[in-house]
């Protein structure tokens, strides 16, 4: 079995324990043993990135650029093979993988050309003769801690812009998924960055995680994962003043109107409840449904989440993988339960299912007849679930869909021009979906919620300079 080391300080580094990385579609493989750094293994990743800062901060870049261009083309001439293994650890099937991969490569090729796209303002100053500049400038080391279900974009999206804008990383992966992120560090170790600019720490989230968002070396902290997780690093960060932004959950509403064609809706529905495993962030959970499509749209909707194949994520024709393991597949069947005791209908799913290999495999499972108060309506559960709502008219749905302490995705389904756009004023979340999923979204424009689902700036495109740099305002007199 092969053994896979951390990168600190441009050196492959064994930990003082290793992990098995387990596929979900086949418990019976094995993909590697995966290093488990100590707490002072994280710390040598930190004293190497605080060592690396200065020169990267203040050289050239052009090398900067060409580094990540190398990086985002090498992902994408692998996005095959890579996208198999993000697959095979993960459990989202082969097209999404590749899919993911993709995007990540297309992300570092995105911030080696911000490299060379960063502006700053002159003005004048109120003091004649005197000149003002406006700049922006690295902050130090970054501490990069990501989830499972994104193994290669979330820290693809963190990671890019941290090294376009001059930063160092510590980067610490989920540990149920340091395949790809393993696979990421070779390629950025081979890009021609200097010693201690990057480095990978796999290990246990109370240990290396905590020793990150807990040393005065780390200037911030880039976080995305469970909202308990991410408010306990808040706590810590925020004690001691380090610059943060953290991605949490969702509990996405998609909104049904009388007027929607029914076909986009049930697609968008699909697509947005059940693909991925519905382990997004993203993934439409809440399905708020006027009146006069409702019966018709649950009925259409049944046929269609029947329909779909889960198996082996590997298997050609997969349209749903298993669940990740088995710490989430009894959050999702613990949830199920919740549901019909509340008094939901599970019409659909919900039941484990056998295939060739051992794996963790879940049914898509629909609830109607759910009300916006149930724990289902109002909890994440991060599985195949999604529960039907039912609403009186539009106005009606629309203070259901912001009813919830999240505010990451919220979409609407609807051919009227007059209710998109007041949905589009009136939602309260960071992203709005018109007749498309609420999850699937392009790298080049900001990513990121409202309310319980994120804290700091925004992730992605050129918003992401806000997080990743910090301001200067000089002033010259002659
Ligand atoms: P967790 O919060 O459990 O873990 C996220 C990361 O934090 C992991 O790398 C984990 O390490 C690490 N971690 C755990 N404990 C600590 C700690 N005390 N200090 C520092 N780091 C720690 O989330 P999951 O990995 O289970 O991901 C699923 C969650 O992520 C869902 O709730 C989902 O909504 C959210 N998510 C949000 C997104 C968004 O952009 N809003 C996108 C994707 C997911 P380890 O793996 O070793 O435990």
């Amino acid at each position: 079995m092969q053994t896979y080391d951390n990168y600190i300080s441009g050196e492959w580094l064994a930990s003082v324990s290793t992990t098995p990385n387990r596929n979900p579609s086949n418990l019976a493989d094995v993909i590697g043993e995966y290093a488990q750094a100590d707490a002072e293994q994280a710390k040598g990743a930190i004293a190497a990135a605080a060592k690396a800062f200065p020169a990267w901060a203040m050289g050239s870049i052009q090398e900067r650029a060409n580094s990540l261009d190398k990086i985002g083309s090498e992902i994408l001439a692998r996005k095959d093979e890579l996208g198999r293994l993000l697959s095979r650890e993960e459990g989202k099937t082969l097209p999404e993988g590749v899919g993911e991969v993709t995007r990540a490569g297309q992300i570092f090729r995105f911030f080696a050309g911000e490299v060379v796209r960063m502006s700053g303002e002159k003005l004048a100053s109120i003091r004649p003769g005197v000149e003002i500049e406006v700049t922006r400038e690295p902050i130090g080391v970054i501490g990069i801690i990501t989830p499972w279900n994104f193994p290669i974009a979330i820290p693809a999206w963190k990671i890019a812009p941290a090294l376009a804008y001059g930063n160092t990383v510590v980067f610490k992966p989920a540990d149920f998924v340091p395949g790809c992120a393993w696979a990421l560090a070779d390629i950025i170790a081979r890009a021609g960055l200097p010693p201690g600019v990057f480095n990978l720490v796999m290990g246990r989230g109370s240990v290396v995680g905590e020793t990150m968002v807990n040393h005065p070396s780390v200037a911030a902290i880039s976080f995305t994962g469970s909202v308990s997780t991410g408010r306990g690093i808040a706590a810590k960060a925020i004690a001691r003043m380090a610059k943060l932004q953290l991605e949490m959950g969702g509990k996405n509403p998609l909104v049904v109107l009388d007027d929607a064609d029914l076909a986009t809706a049930v697609n968008v529905a699909v697509q947005g409840a059940y693909y991925s495993t519905g382990q997004r962030c993203t993934a439409s959970s809440r399905l708020i449904v006027t009146t006069g499509i409702h019966d018709r749209f649950v009925a259409a909707l049944a046929d269609k989440v029947k329909a779909l194949k889960v198996d082996d994520a590997l298997a050609q024709g997969t349209d749903i993988g298993p669940v990740v393991d088995q710490s989430q597949l009894d959050q999702d069947l613990s949830y199920l339960d919740i549901g019909r005791k509340e008094g939901a209908t599970l019409v659909l799913g919900g039941e484990r299912l056998k295939r060739q290999h051992d794996g963790y495999y879940l049914a898509p499972a629909l609830f109607t007849e759910a009300s916006n108060d149930m724990r289902i309506s109002r909890e994440e559960i991060f599985g195949p679930v999604a529960s039907v709502i039912r609403a009186k008219d539009y106005d009606e749905a629309l203070a259901l869909a912001n009813d919830t302490e999240f505010g990451l995705s919220t979409g609407i389904v609807t051919t009227s021009l007059k209710y998109a756009s007041h949905f589009k004023r009136h939602a309260q979340a960071g992203m709005v979906m018109v007749n498309v999923p609420t999850a699937g979204v392009d790298y080049h424009v900001p990513f990121g919620g409202r309310k319980g689902s994120s804290y700091g700036p925004r992730e992605q495109g050129r918003y992401a300079a806000e997080f990743f740099t910090i301001v200067k305002t000089a002033y010259t007199a002659p």
